[in-house]
């Protein structure tokens, strides 16, 4: 159910729908729009409760919430979630661009990228500490070490860092480096690990299961809020079909379903979308064209010589040229992107003064 509470009501008359909600038993989770405030209430349905609630001072009404995903469903929030950490925005009209390695490798091969990545106009780094990978021989990860890597690339840099969590008992240690959680498309629904995520106060990128139905991503993204952690990102990132001219099929009109589905923002991971580093520019700006908040991109100095994903990785040259790319299509279609730090000073005052770009 949505308790739609009066334009005017006041704040002893929302805390006391919620000790009303909690007293019978069910779930009060408390959303404050801009317009008015609404209470979803969580549980079973059972006969007399619309009349119980819309008899409750400070309602004005009761609506039963018609999607399986409640928290997460635009029927309870209808203004966009935006999710802001450090330089990096996503939703509410903004792009988020979180750009780096499949893993991370070395200092070297961290700080060169994350410079590159930031100049071109990324506001986070990617990159795996803990890496799923389909073979137990393949490379796991520097796990810590990994993880300290990044948060000197951070340190340098202030870009925010993204990283992939993929067992339960890492998040602790995994939190105390990220500025985002990954989790991972084979962890989609490993709910243990949801709930993990969502007793974390950090923003949480999900990643669609390969071949997850978009309902199954948004019941994921619920445990998430439902444990009490309303930063969740949504990731595109393509799905198992018969098709194999690409690693997976990316279906970009997923981005203009969630948004009429969820207040959530929707990232697109057109690296593991494609499979293949020729198909990233155009498939990341036509995201772009369909609607994403934000890119979650793969990229490496050296992409011959990376220890994993290389073949779907662009290398810096590369990366600048797809922001570019994205640039333009930001602009036609009204998103803001950070500017580029090598886009050129006047380039870029005039970007801003359009409104193209943030500066
Ligand atoms: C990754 O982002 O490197 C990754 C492993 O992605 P996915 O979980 O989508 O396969
Ligand atoms: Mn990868």
């Amino acid at each position: 159910m949505i308790v739609v509470m009066r334009r005017n009501c006041s704040q002893a008359e929302v805390a006391h729908m919620v000790e009303r909600v909690e007293s019978l038993g069910l779930k009060p989770h408390v959303l404050v729009g801009v317009e008015r405030t609404v209470i979803a209430v969580i549980g079973p349905e059972r006969d007399g409760l619309k009349e119980t609630l819309e008899t409750t001072p400070g309602v004005s009404e009761v609506l039963p919430i018609l999607a399986p995903y409640k928290i997460a469903s635009r029927e309870v929030k209808p203004e966009p979630t935006v999710v802001r950490v450090r330089g990096l925005t996503v939703g509410g009209g903004h792009l988020g661009v979180i750009a780096g390695p499949c893993s991370v490798e070395s200092e070297e091969q961290i700080m060169a990228t994350a410079r590159a990545v930031k100049a071109a106009g990324a506001t986070a780094l990617r990159g795996g500490a803990f890496k799923p990978r389909t073979s137990p021989y393949s490379f796991q990860g520097l796990k810590e070490a990994g993880l300290q890597l990044l948060a000197a690339a951070r340190e340098e840099t202030g870009l925010a860092v993204v990283t992939e969590v993929l067992a339960t008992e890492d998040v602790p240690l995994v939190a105390r480096y990220a500025d985002v959680l990954q989790i991972g498309a084979r962890n989609m629904q490993n709910y243990r690990l949801l709930e993990a995520v969502g007793r974390t106060t950090l923003p949480v990128l999900l990643k669609r299961g390969p071949s997850a139905t978009m309902e199954e991503l948004l019941l994921a993204a619920e445990y998430i809020l439902d444990a009490g952690n309303p930063q969740v990102i949504l990731c595109e990132r393509g799905i198992r079909t018969f098709e194999n001219h690409t690693r997976f099929t990316l279906p970009l009109a997923s981005v203009p379903y969630l948004h009429a589905k969820t207040h959530l923002p929707v990232v697109v991971d057109p690296s593991h979308g494609t499979g293949h580093t020729w198909l990233v520019p155009e498939m990341a700006s036509a995201s772009v064209a369909a609607g994403a908040d934000g890119l979650l991109i793969e990229v490496h100095p050296d992409p011959e010589h990376a220890v994993s994903d290389g073949y779907q990785s662009l290398n810096l040259e590369q990366f600048r040229h797809t922001m570019e790319l994205c640039r333009r299509v930001a602009r036609a279609v009204g998103k803001m992107m950070n500017a580029s730090l090598c886009y050129g000073e006047a380039a870029t005052a005039a970007a801003v003064a359009e409104g193209a770009v943030r500066a």
